[in-house]
This record gives structure tokens, sequence and C-alpha cells, in this order.
């Protein structure tokens, strides 16, 4: 059996149509500031993609480009006076930063409503209740392509690899509040393998190449890959070899084009809904 493609860049594409339309009819455009500290090309490219997104989606942003050099007190200060700016909804700080900044002083600063990548532990705890303001954008934005192609994690067996609080965490939650029975894997678990091969929905987010083979995937199972790795060829690609899972899954996302552009999509998605928030629409 050929698995499905499920096309993430499509998907995503919709999404900020949808984001688009909405914010049109907005009082006021929604308002996005992204902090960057120090020079970290990869997270320049983010920063750069991000406002791609903003200006596709009519919003309003603004870019912080901040030297290495930057003190933790400058940092707070900068935070400070976005969560005062009515103008701005959210409030993104590219991680990770430079040595010698505390990230979880900096992402507490954040005002929780502003908080647009969900990782204030205000917006976590509401996420682990089950009363969320704002989905985290990957794990969100694989609940969306679920949902786009009519798989529904209720009463699944679905095993997330990896325990990040940026993916694995609450993507494991994620599902669990869609219904499905849910293990989590990490580096210490010993029979990664055997659980892998037992799952109706597989979520590899760990960020090694080659690490889920044809024999770690059920027959029919949906394969997600969250990771982007470099291979030796330096080419984009995640943790499951693609040919050989996709010759035994009913679904499965390529990496270019799968979660990654999804994540994207929710961060806009979440700024539209702080927008509304803020705008009390
Ligand atoms: P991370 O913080 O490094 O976490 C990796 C997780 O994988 C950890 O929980 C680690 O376990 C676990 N792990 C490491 N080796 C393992 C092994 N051999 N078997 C099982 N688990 C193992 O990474 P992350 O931020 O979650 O990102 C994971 C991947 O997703 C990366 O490739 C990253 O680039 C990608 N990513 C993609 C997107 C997107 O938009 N598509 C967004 C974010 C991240 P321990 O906890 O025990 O160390």
């Amino acid at each position: 059996m050929a698995a499905t493609r499920i096309d993430g860049k499509a998907l995503a594409a919709k999404l900020k149509e949808n984001v688009r339309a909405e914010a049109a009819v907005l009082p006021r455009k929604p308002g996005l500031a992204v902090i960057l500290v120090g020079d970290d090309p990869a997270s320049r490219v983010y920063v750069t993609s991000k406002r791609k997104d903003c200006e596709e989606c009519g919003f309003y942003s603004e870019e912080y480009a901040l030297p290495a050099e930057t003190t933790q007190k400058q940092l707070l200060e900068l935070v400070a006076e976005l969560n005062g700016r009515a103008d701005i909804d959210g409030i993104l700080v590219q991680l990770p930063l430079p040595k010698g900044l505390d990230e979880r002083e900096v992402l507490l600063a954040i005002d929780p409503t502003k908080d647009v990548d969900c990782f204030h532990p205000y917006n976590v705890g509401q996420l682990t209740i089950g009363t969320p303001i704002f989905q985290p954008c990957t794990p969100g934005g694989v609940m969306e392509m679920l949902r786009e192609y009519h798989i529904d994690p209720a009463g699944k067996r679905c095993v997330v690899l990896g325990r990040s609080n940026i993916v694995g965490k609450p993507m494991a939650l994620l599902l669990l509040h869609a219904h499905g029975t849910v293990v989590t894997c990490h580096s210490k678990t010993p029979d990664l393998k055997e659980l892998a091969a037992s799952a109706d929905i597989l979520v590899s987010a760990v960020g090694k190449t080659g690490l889920v083979t044809a024999d770690m995937v059920k027959e029919g199972a949906v394969v997600i890959d969250v990771a982007m790795n470099r291979n030796q060829a330096g080419k984009l690609c995640g943790d499951v070899c693609f040919e050989e899972a996709a010759a035994k899954a009913s679904y499965i996302t390529p990496v270019p084009g799968g979660v990654g552009p999804m994540t994207r999509a929710m961060l806009m998605k979440n700024t539209l809904t702080a927008a509304k928030l803020h705008q009390g629409v």
C-alpha cells in the first residue's frame, strides 16, 4: 500500500488565507514583534520567514535584531515595552538565546495574552488542563493536519518520540486531549522500536536522521515527521526513512513540505487569536 502524502505546504497556505480573511475585517491589523538576539544564521532565516508570513496575512510586524552582548535587563525592558504596546498582539523571542541570557525569565516576562508561541508557564498550564488560549505552534500544526485528513486520534495508540517542551510534551498532551492513548518515548526509553511499531499514529520529534526505519512502522500507521535535520549532503530531512516508511504507512508527512510550513501558519493563527482577544472581537 502506498501512503498518502500529507501536504503541509498546501494546508498551511489555506490556513494563512483564512487568517488573512479574518484579519482583514478586524478594526486593527494584528501586530507581531519578533526579537532576535545574536547572529545565529538559522534563527535569522526563521525571523525572515516570519516577516514574510506576516506580510502574506496582512499583519503589522516589527523585528528587533539585538547584538549578542545584549544584557538580560535590556531584553526584559524591551519585552516590558512591547507588553504595553496596544498595536502589538504577539511577542516572539527567537530561541535559543545566546549563552548568559536566562531564557526562562524572559519567557515568563511576556504577557501571556501575547505569548503566541505558547511557551509561558501560564499557557502551558492552560494547555495541560485543556483550556488553552493558543495552540503550541508545531504540535498544533500536526493536529490541524490530522483534522484535514480526517484522522481521528480517538481510541488510537499514539506514540510520540521526543519529550521536549516545544514539541514532544505538548504533542502528547494534544493527542491525549483528542482521546488518543499516548506513549511518550525519549533517549532513556529501552524498547523504542517495539513501542513505535505498535503505534497507529507515530510522531517523531527527535532530530536524528534515519532513526525511524520500516520495522518501526506498523502496517497502515500514520507517520508524522516533525524533525528538521540536515543529512550528510546538507539536505533538509526528517527522522523517518521516508521511502521505506511510506511503503507501510497509510499517511505520511514529507520533510520538507510537511510539519514545517504548518508551524509557521499556526504562529499566524495564534497572532490573529491574540489580536481578536485584545480587540474584544
Ligand atoms: P530537543 O529539545 O533536542 O528534543 C529531542 C528529544 O528527543 C528529547 O526529548 C530527547 O530525549 C529525545 N531523543 C534524543 N535521542 C533519542 C533517541 N535515540 N531515541 C528517542 N528519543 C531520543 O529537540 P526539539 O526541539 O524537540 O526538536 C526535535 C526535532 O524537531 C528537531 O529535528 C527539530 O529541528 C525539529 N523541529 C521541527 C519543527 C518544525 O516546525 N517542523 C519545530 C520544532 C522542532 P531526552 O529528553 O531524554 O534528552
